[in-house]
């Protein structure tokens, strides 16, 4: 292409304007959006070393994108890792962690019996169908754990750092104890707790696991997520995994996620503050039989875990709600009647949000095993967002009253 491109037609003129231009002599301050699919090079052989690996380089967004890899960089300094990849969804990032852990048909995962509903399905209806079995047990009780995983053997153990919905700390220490006993991997879901409050690298996860929807993005309006790995050697199955299976971040969406990082410290410094304000205010009321919160009447043995694994004073900035009256109805009735809160099926944005898991996260288990996991149909989920909390709580009471 001339660097001159008056000599050219008119109809040529209009396709190639202002594109390949020289680089900006300055070097922009924040992270330029890249949405190009393509990346060109003086000559063959350059393009050819980039593809071979022989030469850093861009060729393929679905290979690479400085502006997904600029995310993928802060998620993995935020968490100490040793490199990351990021995906369309939180969904897409926990599978190729998984990927990564290299699963041959018959092996085995043991994971948490208090697991994101969809992260359950993961398991047992795609791994599933390759041959890998999945048990699920109770990873808060240790002795109980590190029996299962001397019977069973497996190559991974997933669990999330505060579970959902029942908002229990994850000794992360302890299973990468266990799972280093039995030669597994530890993928470890961080989304609750986010890289501010828990780095679970440092508490010996391989693999940790965000969807990037929730806290880092922050504001409800961009689905992504983001694996990292302890070990650099886990980088090309990630890569892999994004190459071939194409569940790729789009430029803009890694954007906005790094946009919403910049203010993740104030977000969930206000948030956790605001959420155990709204613990504490709640817990005793009358329509409430019990309020979970991390580190609130959780006993000494919960409250160690939680000050080892979280940044105190901050215990996360979600509560939840167990209703005197432990109905479907009690629960939509509650719901129906906030007029600030909204009533949406996700967490972590800047506005409070309320969730009913056993009409959404926690809707494809039997009413039997929601009972014997202790998620009853009086129970609701508030993410606390960042207005003030007397607004919340104010708002929470009267339709507790309603
Ligand atoms: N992990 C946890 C703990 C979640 O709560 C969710 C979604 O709610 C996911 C993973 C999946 O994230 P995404 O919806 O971005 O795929």
């Amino acid at each position: 292409m001339p660097e001159d491109k008056r000599g050219l037609d008119f109809r040529t003129r209009a396709v190639h304007a202002g594109e390949r231009g020289s680089q900006p002599k300055g070097q922009p301050v924040a992270a330029p959006v890249y949405p190009s699919t393509t990346f060109t090079y003086d000559s063959m052989a350059e393009m050819d070393a980039v593809f071979a690996g022989e030469r850093e380089g861009y060729v393929y967004t679905r290979h690479g994108n400085p502006t997904v890899d600029a995310l993928s960089d802060a998620v993995n300094t935020l968490e100490e890792g040793a490199g990351a990849c990021a995906y369309a969804s939180g969904m897409a990032a926990l599978h190729a962690a998984l990927f990564a852990c290299d699963l041959p048909p018959g092996s085995t995962v043991l994971a948490s019996q208090d697991l994101y509903g969809a992260t359950a399905g993961l398991l047992s209806k795609v791994f599933g169908v390759f041959g890998v079995q999945t048990i699920q047990t109770d990873f808060f009780n240790l002795d109980k754990l590190q029996t299962r995983a001397r019977e069973l053997r497996p190559r991974v153990l997933v669990a999330e750092t505060i579970s959902n919905p029942l908002l229990k700390v994850c000794d992360i220490d302890a299973c990468a104890e266990v799972a280093r006993s039995v030669g597994a991997r530890l993928v470890i879901d961080n989304t609750f707790a986010t890289p501010y409050l828990c780095q679970p690298v440092r508490h010996g996860a391989d693999f940790v696991v965000h969807s990037a929807t929730k806290y880092l993005g922050g504001h409800g309006d961009v689905t992504g997520g983001v694996t990292v790995v302890a070990d650099s050697a886990d980088m090309p199955a990630l890569v892999a995994a994004m190459k071939l299976v194409g569940g790729i971040l789009g430029v803009w969406e890694a954007h906005q996620i790094l946009r919403g990082m910049k203010t993740l410290v104030l977000r969930m410094e206000r948030q956790c503050a605001n959420a155990r304000e709204l613990a504490e205010k709640l817990s005793g009321h009358p329509r409430i039989a019990r309020v979970l919160y991390p580190s609130l009447d959780a006993g000494d043995a919960a409250e160690e875990i939680c000050r080892r694994m979280l940044r105190a004073p901050h215990a996360g900035a979600l509560v939840t709600v167990a209703l005197a009256d432990d109905t479907r109805e009690a629960a939509f009735r509650f719901m129906d009647a906030l007029r600030l809160c909204v009533r949406s099926t996700s967490l972590g944005d800047v506005y409070s949000a309320v969730l009913h898991p056993a009409t959404a996260s926690h809707r494809d288990f039997s009413p039997a095993r929601r009972r014997e996991l202790g998620i009853g149909d009086g129970i609701v989920r508030v993410s606390v967002g960042i207005e003030e909390l007397t607004d919340i709580y104010d708002d929470i009471r009267q339709a507790l009253e309603a």
